[in-house]
Parts: structure tokens; C-alpha cells; sequence
């Protein structure tokens, strides 16, 4: 079984090959992908092994096929869509991200506790939260953004678990755990900051 990791791997795959395909590449060998994946060739095959993915060692990858083959796996061949919950600063970008929409991510809509936030006119339209449950059962969204503040998250999480919502892609400050069933993948910019700035000083301290 695939893990994190290996799939986030399968995503940068994926995204040099647009590039090379782009460039009227017709193969690719896996030392080209291990380069603009930053791995070996060797953990390129393994990943692609995982998947009954193989290659020939004189001619490489067909870059139309491995594309197809990579969109297949990672479900880009299907438009997802997604809510997004709390409509602030985050929240916000993340609504109008024109990126999503190029890579077969389409948002249905925002919701919010506050008033002063809705606007059902909007697209995507940012809604109140009662009105949740009805969009999810009727579009039949599996993924949530949440954007709201750390005290609200866990309330918002079970909310959304509760409505059918399968993953979800936490913005909140605080790390949430999913429950058996749905997967839930923290992001903490803090931390991802904090993190940067651990490494730029050690590498200056090393100096
Ligand atoms: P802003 O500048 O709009 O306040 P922010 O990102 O600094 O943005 P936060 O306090 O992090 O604000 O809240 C983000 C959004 O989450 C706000 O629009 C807020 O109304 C909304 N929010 C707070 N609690 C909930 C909740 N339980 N359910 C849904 N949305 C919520």
C-alpha cells in the first residue's frame, strides 16, 4: 500500500511530465523525473513498481502514456469538487484560486458562521453553514478546506464528517485526527515557517 509520501511523489511525477510533455517530449527516463522530483532513479521505479508501472531501461517511459497512467492513479481524469469552510483570509484565497480550476478542482462553495460573509450570489458562493449538509448530499462532495479559526476546528471537522465528507485539508492552527473512515491532512503554515527558519539557522550556525 502506497503511503503519503510515495503519492505526494506521484504528484511532482505528474507535474514534470506536464512540463516535458509540454515540450513536445515523447519519452522520459526515470533519471529525468528523480531530477525534478528531487529522489534517485531508483525510488522513481519503486513507486512506479507499486503500480504495476514499468518502463524499459533503453527507451524509458512513453510521456503520453505515463501521464495518463499518473492522472488515472491521483484521479485527475474526474473533476473533484470541494467546500471550503471559513471565509477569511484564508478561507478567501483559497475561493478564488484560479490554480484549482486548472487542475480539476472545482470549489461548489464557502460557508461561513458569520453573516456578514454570505453572499449566495458570489461564485463560488459563500453560504451559511446550516445550508452544509443539503449541498454536500446533493452534489455529493467528499472534500472539505478548512479555514477557520483553532478553537472552531474540531467542531467543524465532526460537522463535516457527520454531513458525508470523506477528506479534508486543515488550514486551522491546530492538528486534527481523523476518525476510522475519512483522512484528514493537517496543514500549519506556522510550522512549515518555523521549520524553514530551524534549518536556514542551523546551516548558518554550521558555517
Ligand atoms: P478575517 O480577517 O475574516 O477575520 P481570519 O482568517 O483572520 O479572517 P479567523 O478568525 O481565522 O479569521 O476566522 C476565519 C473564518 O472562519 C472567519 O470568516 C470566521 O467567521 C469563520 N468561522 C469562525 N468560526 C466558524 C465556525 N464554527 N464555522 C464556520 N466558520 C467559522
Amino acid at each position: 500500500m502506497a503511503n503519503r509520501s510515495c503519492i505526494i511523489r506521484l504528484s511532482r511525477y505528474k507535474n514534470a511530465l506536464n512540463r516535458l510533455k509540454g515540450l513536445n517530449f515523447v519519452r522520459v527516463f526515470s533519471d529525468n523525473l528523480a531530477d525534478a522530483a528531487g529522489v534517485t532513479a531508483a525510488q522513481v521505479r519503486k513507486d512506479f513498481s507499486l503500480f504495476g508501472i514499468t518502463g524499459n531501461r533503453r527507451g524509458g517511459y512513453k510521456v503520453e502514456e505515463l501521464a495518463d497512467q499518473l492522472n488515472r492513479i491521483l484521479g485527475k481524469n474526474q473533476l473533484h469538487e470541494f467546500i471550503v469552510i471559513g471565509v477569511g483570509n484564508i478561507g478567501r484565497a483559497l475561493l478564488h484560486y484560479p490554480g484549482f480550476e486548472r487542475s480539476g478542482i472545482d470549489v461548489a462553495a464557502g460557508f461561513d458562521i458569520d453573516p456578514a460573509k454570505y453572499n449566495p450570489q458570489s461564485q463560488p458562493p459563500v453560504l451559511p453553514l446550516e445550508q452544509l449538509g443539503e449541498l454536500i448530499k446533493t452534489r455529493d462532495i467528499k472534500l472539505a478546506i478548512l479555514a477557520v479559526p483553532d478553537y472552531a476546528a474540531q467542531q467543524v471537522l465532526e460537522l463535516v464528517l457527520s454531513a458525508g465528507i470523506k477528506g479534508v485539508l486543515n488550514f486551522a492552527p491546530i492538528c486534527l485526527k481523523a476518525p476510522p473512515g475519512c483522512i484528514v491532512n493537517n496543514i500549519n503554515l506556522e510550522t512549515e515557517i518555523e521549520n524553514l527558519i530551524y534549518f536556514i539557522n542551523a546551516a548558518e550556525n554550521r558555517k
